[in-house]
């Protein structure tokens, strides 16, 4: 079983990367050592990709780069290059539904693409043709996140995520996609990924932390719980990845 875990940016899976081959008896320099050991590196398409082992299954972790053309590169390498068999995304992203605040973990029901637009030619937003407006998460790595969550008594909300290359920081915005999309999170790689694996026939999970409220304050709000929300993110990730073992 090989098993792709994506994010964005290097915050994202900086806590990945550091968990990967960790055996709690070694002292921290022990630690490193076996990580510089353990993980081999591979450049592709102008990215880097961290081959590791994790008590035994093995792991490809990438960070794409920010936006939704850079993602659909990553999770193509990964699955076309290295023969990911699942793909697990972790990350952040803007709230938009009233309930999720800073730090909330959720995970993906479905996925769109708030900016694919030509409703000029009569079609929905979110659609071209041969193409979806949403698409489905998989239902088995969503019960595992369920049930991961039930037993370690996190908190874990669904969500449909809405993508797009804009970052938002727009109550005017985040209302219209709220409306448009019945979106309740927002970010700018998922739908990207999603629609990559969805061709793929690869099941994948997208989860995220609440960094922001895509409001006024987005920016200042993610740039102060990027780390710690990505953390969270990439924790809850690792205890899936705990049960896939
Ligand atoms: N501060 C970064 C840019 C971050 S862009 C820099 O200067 O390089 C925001 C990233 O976090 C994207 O990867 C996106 O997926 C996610 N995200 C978090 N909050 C978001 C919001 N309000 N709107 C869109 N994307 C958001």
């Amino acid at each position: 079983m090989k098993i792709a875990i994506m994010g964005a940016m290097i915050e994202e899976i900086e806590p990945i990367l550091s968990k990967l081959d960790h055996h709690p008896e070694n002292s921290e320099l022990d630690y490193i050592l076996s990580n510089l050991k353990n993980i081999k590196l591979h450049y592709i398409a102008d990215n880097r990709f961290f081959e590791a082992k994790y008590k035994g299954i093995d792991v490809i972790v990438a960070y794409s780069k920010i936006g939704k053309v850079f993602a659909s590169l990553t999770a193509s390498v990964l699955i076309e290059h290295f023969g990911a068999e699942k793909l697990l995304f972790s990350g952040v992203a803007g709230a938009i539904r009233e309930d999720l605040k800073i730090g909330d973990l959720v995970a993906a029901t479905k996925l769109c693409q708030h900016d694919l637009d030509i409703t000029a030619f009569g079609h929905p937003y979110g659609y071209v043709p041969e193409g979806k407006i949403y698409i489905q998460s998989d239902p088995e790595l969503l019960a595992l996140a369920k049930d991961v969550a039930r037993r370690k008594g996190i908190e874990l909300k669904e969500a449909v995520i809405a993508t797009g290359d804009q970052f938002i920081a727009d109550p005017e915005r985040k209302e219209w996609i709220k409306n448009s999309f019945g979106a309740d999170a927002i970010e700018m790689e998922g739908a990207a990924v999603a629609v990559v694996c969805d061709a793929f026939d690869v099941p994948f999970f997208i989860l995220r932390a609440i960094s922001d409220a895509a409001d006024m304050d987005a920016g200042f709000d993610f740039d102060t719980f990027l780390k710690s929300s990505s953390k969270r993110s990439a924790d809850f990730v690792m205890s899936m990845l705990d049960r896939m073992v």
